[in-house]
């Protein structure tokens, strides 16, 4: 084996959410000694290069767009339509991921984290524990620590059974487009499917979203999937419902893509200059040679863990998107510090853990949804039917009173399900403008186990749409 290079206390594989805040705190504030690996040549992972980010900044865009939209009903008289130009706007928002890269360096210069710019895997004979790493610059290298860390995250998969499937790209190429298209089909009924949807939709364009079943974000609650389809059908999304997979993808002469499909209306062709696929992710576990110490993966690669992100090697952890559990940046974040505290925080941190259950989480679709804890059918099985009682209120909010058209005003719609004599809130579902800032507060509630009455015992902020929250009847 060749010299290793350092050895470490703590090592970590992948500079994105997880890796970078296990990182941060173990160095940061407990001391120890410790590295990132990280491969792309960006700090950040998915989250800051090519997700959250700069999705939410495009989620802005859309949404000015919007209130574009709404301004006349204002008493603006804004004439044309407004012109956006994706280019321009696009390098704008490539330059602050780049200035984000640059600080999350700097943080961990702060920190005293070692940055190591590489691609890792594990080295040597079976049952060692020695991480090689393909230096960018150049060269390789050989590391060991007391503990190492997987947080590598992971890819948008591709289907590989569609001829010219890989002619499409996936939310990593939706980033690079340099020009804004003029059609595009987007496939996949989830996270990103909705967001990317909305975002073509709002900023004009024509926007094909092709999805296998009668409504989007199947695993939400049926109040959510319901309502947020017929609002994009509503804004003018091209919804093909009850999609069977693509029978094939062709790349025309003039770069367009020809596209043989089937949804509820039977079998059709399509052009669009772009095609998205948006149908869910795997872990980037694939190179990593996690046979060499025995880290077990599951069937579908992710990497094994308890509920201390134990892998089944001694010293060696995951968390984060590799997983494969709750793929959110804040769950990632949360996983790592908690780890780094029962590992480099002495005695009283021994049993510290993520609580996995009743994480907030939005979609940031126009418009927005936020959702906590379980959904009605989750509760009914959960809790028994005769103990689950739901509270639903649909309105218009005030932002909507002042418009011309009753067309043009958009419900709001929140449910509130609770279990129990006692009207324990188990899960709270909202679709409209602000849910994702709305939900944060009311996030905290639930995590400490508030009732239907505690929400009732907060005062109402008027005039908001929030305050029907806790006025519910
Ligand atoms: P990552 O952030 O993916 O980091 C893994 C890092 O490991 C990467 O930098 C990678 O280059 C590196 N790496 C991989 N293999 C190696 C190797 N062998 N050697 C060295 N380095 C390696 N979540 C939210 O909470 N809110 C959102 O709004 C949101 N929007 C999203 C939008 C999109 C389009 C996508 C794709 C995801 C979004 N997510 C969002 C999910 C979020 O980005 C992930 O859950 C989060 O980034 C996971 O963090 P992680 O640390 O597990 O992995
Ligand atoms: P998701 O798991 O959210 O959704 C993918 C969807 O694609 C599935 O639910 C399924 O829907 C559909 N699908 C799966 N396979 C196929 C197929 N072969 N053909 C057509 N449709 C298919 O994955 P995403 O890729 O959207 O996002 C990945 C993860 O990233 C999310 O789960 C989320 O954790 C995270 N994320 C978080 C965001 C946020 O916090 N705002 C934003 C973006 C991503 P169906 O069964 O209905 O067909």
């Amino acid at each position: 084996m060749p010299p290793i290079t350092k050895h470490y206390n703590y090592l970590v594989i992948g500079g994105g959410s997880g890796g970078l805040a296990s990182a941060r705190r173990a160095a940061g504030r407990y001391g120890v000694s410790a590295a990132i690996i990280e491969g792309s040549g960006r700090l950040g992972g998915t989250c800051v290069n090519v997700g959250c980010v700069p999705k939410k900044v495009m989620w802005a865009a859309a949404d000015t767009a919007k209130r574009l939209e709404d301004a006349s009903n204002y008493g603006f008289n804004i004439g044309d339509k407004p012109k956006f130009d994706w280019t321009p706007f696009v390098e704008k928002r490539n330059a602050y991921i780049t200035r984000l890269n640059g600080i999350y360096e700097r943080n961990l210069i702060k920190d005293k984290v070692d940055y190591i710019s590489g691609w890792a895997r594990f080295a040597g004979d079976k049952g060692e524990k020695i991480v090689e790493v393909s230096l960018l610059s150049g060269g390789t290298e050989y590391y060991t620590a007391d503990h190492i860390l997987l947080s590598v995250g992971g890819y948008a998969s591709i289907p590989t059974e569609i001829p010219g499937a890989h002619y499409g790209t996936t939310s990593d190429g939706f980033f690079k487009l340099e020009k804004q298209p003029k059609r595009v089909a987007l496939v996949g009924a989830g996270y990103i499917g909705v967001e990317l949807a909305g975002v073509f939709n709002a900023l004009g364009t024509e926007t094909h979203f092709f999805i296998r079943g009668e409504t989007v974000l199947r695993h939400f609650d049926p109040m959510i999937q319901e309502y947020l389809t017929q609002i994009y059908i509503k804004h003018g999304v091209h919804l093909h419902k009850k999609s069977k997979s693509f029978e094939k993808v062709v790349k025309l002469p003039s770069g367009a893509l020809q596209i043989t499909y089937e949804d509820e209306n039977g079998k059709s062709e399509i052009e669009v200059d772009t095609l998205i696929w948006a149908v869910g992710r795997g872990p980037n576990t694939a190179g990593l040679k996690l046979d060499i110490p025995g880290i077990k993966t599951d069937s579908k690669d992710y990497v094994v863990v308890d509920e201390f992100q134990n892998t089944s090697i001694p010293g060696i952890y995951s968390v984060g998107d590799d997983i494969g559990w709750l793929e959110l940046t804040p769950v990632a974040i949360a996983a790592g510090r908690r780890l780094s505290d029962r590992l480099f925080g002495g005695p009283q941190f021994k049993d510290r853990k993520l609580d996995y259950s009743n994480v907030p989480t939005a979609v940031f679709s126009h418009p927005e949804v936020g959702t906590v804890g379980l959904t009605e059918p989750e509760a009914r099985e959960k809790f028994g039917t005769e103990n689950v009682k739901i509270y639903l209120s649909k309105f218009i909010g005030m932002y909507y009173a002042v418009f011309d058209k009753q067309e043009d005003k958009e419900s709001t719609v929140y449910k509130l399900i609770v279990a129990g004599p006692e009207e324990k809130v188990v899960g709270l579902h909202i679709v409209g403008d602000a849910s994702a800032e709305i939900l944060q507060g009311f996030g905290v509630a639930i995590k400490m186990g508030a009732t239907k009455d505690d929400f009732d015992s907060c005062v109402a902020i008027h005039p908001t749409s929030a305050e029907e929250l806790v006025t519910l009847v």
